[in-house]
């Protein structure tokens, strides 16, 4: 399945540079690339979506698996389980001064919509959810809603 990934404002190369720095992670370009892509992203991207989406740019997908993971060990992506065996992940946004990812995820925890037909992630940036103290919930990591997609109804 390829990514509906819609094209929004990436972060630029400084700003993920400095992103890299805070995490002292080394300024590699696959890891520049894909904070970069996942910035620009509305949904959260598995790891062979990534890989599609950087193989035109020259990186293989081992490359670009060994980068997710350690962005997402420094804290600089968010890894999503939603129960279907696939790893997402998506842009972490950092309280940086001119962070144009800002308005994809305003949010760092939104609940997701998965489609049960087609398996599309939506981000529900927008929408919070609370949860009374009276629910014996200790710590809530994931809040996951499924049903059908507009585009599968
Ligand atoms: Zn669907
Ligand atoms: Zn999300």
């Amino acid at each position: 399945m390829a990514a509906r990934t819609k094209i929004r404002e990436s972060i630029s190369v400084e700003a993920a540079r400095e992103r890299l720095k805070a995490a002292s992670l080394r300024c590699t370009s696959s890891r520049i690339a894909i904070l970069q892509l996942l910035s620009r992203s509305d949904q959260p991207l598995s790891h062979s979506d990534v890989a599609e989406l950087l193989r035109d740019s020259g990186f293989d997908p081992s490359t670009a698996y060994r980068a997710l993971v350690e962005l997402a060990d420094a804290g600089l992506l968010i890894r999503l389980d939603i129960g279907d065996q696939i790893r997402r992940y998506e842009f972490k946004p950092v309280p940086l001064k001119s962070s144009a990812a800002k308005q994809v995820h305003d949010d760092q925890e939104h609940p997701h919509f998965v489609c049960l037909d087609c398996g599309h992630v939506t981000c529900l940036s927008d929408v919070s959810i609370q949860i009374p103290k009276s629910h014996s919930v200790g710590q809530v990591t994931e809040i996951l809603l499924r049903g059908h997609c507009a585009n599968c109804l």
